[in-house]
């Protein structure tokens, strides 16, 4: 029987492109490190919906329930602009993270080096920055009820609840306490205690968990929108941030811009622990389909091939590996190798996305 098991669902437009590099990756890992995978594939999205008529069947569902982890490109595009709600490429996707119960999305804000000068800060502001946002993802505002549209005395009325359950915080503080425990045992838990009731009960129990299970980590707490002000100020303060789905919605992408360029941010979204230990698992780029440049191998693979680097840290306890992988990604960027969204100078002659996946698997072998 294979160690690890992998369920890879490209999705659609540069989903496909970057996940052929991710292919390369596992390939190398299993013949080079004796990593062995067992990987099977299917469709998500739009590419789903064109062959089963539902952007994602019940038997992949049923697939990814059962694999250690699974890596998905993107999904969407023009051509499924159209469809009925139900049927949009989005809803494969949600479906996944619902039915799985993935309650953790992880988005690391992670500068390379080479990289410093594409943020948006000066370079010293986030220059060696490496912070890890924990979003709660299954509940809170764009999940509460009730919601909807109304009429009350002849004007339209918009309502959303921001609710969550005790459980609910507990069980993402956990996931956030145990990453902050494998980092630097620094968290920031970030709410509106100061005006939200959600906020006073999130402050809580994340200080309730905090005293029985985690004494040893360094706990702060902030009030959200001073994190946000705080993330472009001074983001190096902050290792691991810990949030709720709404705020972390905002946070997690403002952090993510920090470092530059959509084709770098990787990201992954746990569950609870099945029987072999390992979590529930989604790994995927932050970026989209990118209909305006797929078939052009234009698309930077990177973001997909972090992600998988995620999956090696986070579901198969393989962190040695991982940082492998990153630092093989830091020394291509730093060799001046790089794909369309990372040009600098003028003149600078750009890579394919296959070329990049191809220095990134050099760089690995020069790893060894
Ligand atoms: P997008 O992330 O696809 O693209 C935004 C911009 O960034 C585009 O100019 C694109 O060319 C560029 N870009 C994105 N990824 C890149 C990469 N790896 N390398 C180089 N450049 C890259 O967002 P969008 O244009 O708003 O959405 C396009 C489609 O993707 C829509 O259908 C949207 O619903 C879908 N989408 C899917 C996901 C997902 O699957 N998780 C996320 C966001 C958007």
């Amino acid at each position: 029987m294979s160690q690890y098991s992998i369920l890879i669902l490209p999705g659609d437009g540069i989903g496909t492109e970057v996940m052929d590099e991710v292919r390369k990756i596992i390939d190398w890992f299993d013949s080079k490190r004796g990593l062995d995978f067992d990987v099977i594939e299917d469709l998500v999205g739009g590419a789903a919906y064109d062959t089963y008529g539902t952007p994602l069947a019940d038997s992949t569902m049923d697939k990814a329930q059962e694999v250690d982890a699974v890596l998905l490109g993107a999904v969407g595009g023009p051509a499924y602009d159209d469809l009925d709600f139900s049927l949009k490429p989005e809803r494969g996707l949600l479906r996944i993270r619902k039915e799985m119960d993935l309650f953790a999305n992880l988005r690391p804000a992670q500068c390379f080096d080479a990289l410093a000068d594409f943020s948006s800060l000066k370079k010293d502001i986030v220059s060696g920055l490496d912070i890890m946002i924990v979003r709660e993802l299954t509940s809170g505002t764009y999940f509460g009820e009730p919601r909807g549209i109304t009429t009350e005395n002849n004007e339209r009325v918009g309502v959303n609840t921001m609710r969550y359950t005790e459980s609910e915080i507990e069980r993402v503080a956990r996931a956030a306490f145990e990453l902050a425990k494998r980092r630097n045992n620094k968290l920031c838990s970030m709410e509106k205690a100061n005006v939200l009731e959600v906020g006073v009960l999130w402050r809580d129990i994340v200080e309730e968990v905090h005293k029985s299970n985690y004494p040893e980590i360094e706990l702060s707490h902030m009030y959200a929108d001073n994190g946000a002000m705080q993330l472009v100020r001074q983001p190096k303060q902050f290792d691991v941030i810990l949030t709720d789905n709404l705020f972390g919605d905002l946070l997690s992408d403002c952090a993510a811009m920090l470092t530059g360029s959509l084709g770098m941010l990787p990201s992954a979204s746990l569950g609870a622990k099945m029987e072999n230990g390992r979590p529930k698992a989604m790994y995927e780029p932050v970026h989209g389909s990118a209909p305006d440049i797929m078939g052009q191998g234009k698309a930077n693979p990177s973001a997909c091939i972090l992600s998988f680097a995620m999956a090696l840290r986070y579901s198969f306890d393989q962190g040695d590996e991982a940082t492998r992988l990153e630092n093989a990604i830091q020394s291509v960027l730093a060799s001046g190798i790089r794909t369309p969204d990372l040009m600098q100078i003028e003149g600078d002659v750009p890579v394919s996305t296959t070329e990049m996946g191809d220095a990134v698997i050099d760089a690995l072998n020069n790893s060894l």
